[in-house]
C-alpha cells in the first residue's frame, strides 16, 4: 500500500459508549457521555426546539442555499449578546468579530488555527497554550493539530477535589508573555469545579499582567447555575477590564443541539479597524476547511435568540435540565452518605455543570463497569445526567461497593 499507517488508539469516550450499548445487561447505566437525559434515562428534544422546528418547516422563504462564509448574521450577532451580554460596550463599538463555526469543537479548532497564523503579538517564542490539568481531553489535540505547544496549568486538586488556585495562578505567573490560556468559561469539563468570583478576579489580574492572551471555551451557558447571565460572568468581567480575547461558543447542550453542530467563535479586540481585520482573516481560514457552515441549528437558535417570547421559553427549559441535574446531586449524595460510604463526598453537591469528578480511581472504574455495568471514563468522570429516579439508588450501591473494596 501506499499508505504507512497503522490503527489509531480509539477515542477514550466514544470508545466506553461504545461498550455501553453492546452491554446486554438491563441494569447497565451510561454516566459517560455528557449529553442531558431525561428522568428515563432518554435524550430530551427541547420544547423550545420542536416548537420552533415546526414555525421553520412551515416557513415559505427558507430554502437549502449557502449561508454566508461566516454563517447566518441573526445567528452570530444574537449569540454574540447572548455570551457578551447585549449593552456590552464591545457590542456598542462595534469591536466583536463573530464567526459561526462547527459547534463548540469546530470553534476552538478555528480560534487555535487563527491563532497560529497570528500570535498574540505579546509572544516572542513559539505559539504557546496553557490548558487545565485537566481538561477537555480534544483540547489537546485540536491545539496540537495546528502546530501550537501545548503546556498544561494545574488546576484540579485531588486531595480537596477542589480547585487549585495557587497552582494555577503560579503557573500564569511564570508563563511566557503572549502564551494563550485556556480557560472553562463556566462549569468546568471534566471537574464541575469553577473558580470564585474572586478567583476570577485574581486570574484575571496574572492575565494582564503578564500578557498573557485569554481563550475562554463556553459549552455550558445555561447548565451551571440555570442562569445565563451567572454563568457568563467570567467572561463579562474579562471584558469590563478592557481585555482582549476570545470566546468558543456551542449551543450543543444548551439547546440539546448536539448533531446539528451549532456555535460560534467571538473573537474581541481593542479597536473596529482591527476587529474587521480579524473577521476577514477568519472568514479566509474557513473558506478553505468547510466553505460555510450549516443553517439549520443555527436557524433555530437565531430564531429562539431574536424572540423575545422564545427566548423566554427556552430559559424555561434550561431551568429544567439545571434542575434536574440538580436533584441527582443531591440524591447521589444523601444515598452515600445513608449507605455509609467510606470518603468524604461533598463534591458531588458542590461541583457544578454536567459532570462530576468523584475521586473513583481507574481500578475501581473499572471495576464498577465489570461487575455492575456502569460506563464512565477511567478519570472517574460522571454525566450526572446519565442519573435518573430508577437507577440512583443502583448507581449509588456500585459506588459503595467499589470504594469498599
Ligand atoms: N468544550 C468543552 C469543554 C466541551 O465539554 C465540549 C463538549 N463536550 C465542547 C467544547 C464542544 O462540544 P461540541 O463540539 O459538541 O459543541
Amino acid at each position: 500500500s501506499v499508505f504507512n499507517v497503522s490503527v489509531a488508539p480509539p477515542d477514550a469516550l466514544f470508545g466506553v459508549l461504545a461498550a455501553y450499548k453492546a452491554d446486554p445487561s438491563p441494569q447497565k447505566v451510561d454516566v459517560s457521555v455528557g449529553a442531558y437525559r431525561d428522568n428515563s434515562g432518554k435524550p430530551w428534544v427541547l420544547p423550545i426546539v420542536k416548537k420552533v422546528d415546526l414555525i421553520l418547516k412551515d416557513d415559505p422563504t427558507l430554502d437549502h442555499e449557502y449561508l454566508p462564509i461566516t454563517g447566518l448574521p441573526d445567528f452570530t450577532s444574537s449569540s454574540a449578546k447572548l455570551i457578551i451580554g447585549a449593552d456590552a460596550d464591545v457590542i456598542k463599538n462595534d469591536l466583536v468579530a463573530s464567526v459561526q463555526t462547527i459547534s463548540g469543537t469546530g470553534a476552538n479548532h478555528l480560534g487555535a488555527l487563527f491563532l497560529s497564523r497570528h500570535p498574540p503579538t505579546t509572544s516572542s517564542g513559539p505559539t504557546t497554550v496553557y490548558l487545565s490539568s485537566p481538561t477537555w481531553p480534544n483540547h489537546k489535540q485540536i491545539f496540537a493539530n495546528v502546530g501550537i505547544v501545548v503546556k498544561e496549568y494545574p488546576y484540579f486538586d485531588p486531595k480537596t477535589l477542589g480547585l487549585d488556585i495557587n497552582g494555577f495562578l503560579g503557573a500564569l505567573e511564570s508563563a511566557e508573555p503572549g502564551s494563550i490560556i485556556l480557560l472553562h468559561a463556566c462549569a468546568h469539563n471534566p471537574t464541575g469545579v469553577d473558580p470564585t468570583q474572586d478567583q476570577w478576579k485574581q486570574i484575571a489580574d496574572v492575565i494582564v499582567r503578564k500578557n498573557l492572551f485569554p481563550f475562554f471555551d463556553c459549552a455550558y451557558q445555561g447548565f451551571a447555575s440555570g442562569d445565563l447571565d451567572r454563568d457568563a460572568w467570567a467572561v463579562r468581567y474579562f471584558l469590563s477590564k478592557g481585555i482582549e480575547l476570545l470566546v468558543c461558543q456551542s449551543f450543543a447542550k444548551n439547546f440539546g443541539l448536539y448533531g446539528e453542530r451549532a456555535g460560534a467563535l467571538h473573537v474581541v479586540s481593542s479597536a473596529k479597524e482591527v476587529s474587521i481585520a480579524v473577521k476577514s482573516q477568519l472568514a479566509v481560514l474557513q473558506r478553505s476547511e468547510i466553505s460555510n457552515p450549516p443553517a439549520y441549528g443555527a436557524r433555530i437558535v437565531a430564531k429562539v435568540l431574536n424572540d423575545p417570547a422564545l427566548f423566554k421559553e427556552w430559559t424555561e427549559d434550561l431551568k429544567t435540565m439545571a434542575g434536574r441535574i440538580h436533584e441527582m446531586r443531591k440524591a447521589l449524595y444523601d444515598k452515600l452518605a445513608e449507605l455509609g460510604t467510606p470518603g468524604t463526598w461533598n463534591h458531588i453537591i458542590d461541583q457544578i455543570g454536567m459532570f462530576s469528578f468523584t475521586g473513583l480511581t481507574p481500578a475501581q472504574v473499572a471495576k464498577i463497569t465489570k461487575e455492575y455495568h456502569v460506563y464512565l471514563t477511567s478519570n472517574g468522570r460522571i454525566s450526572m445526567a446519565g442519573l435518573n429516579s430508577n437507577n440512583i439508588e443502583y448507581f449509588a450501591r456500585a459506588v459503595d461497593s467499589v470504594v469498599r473494596t
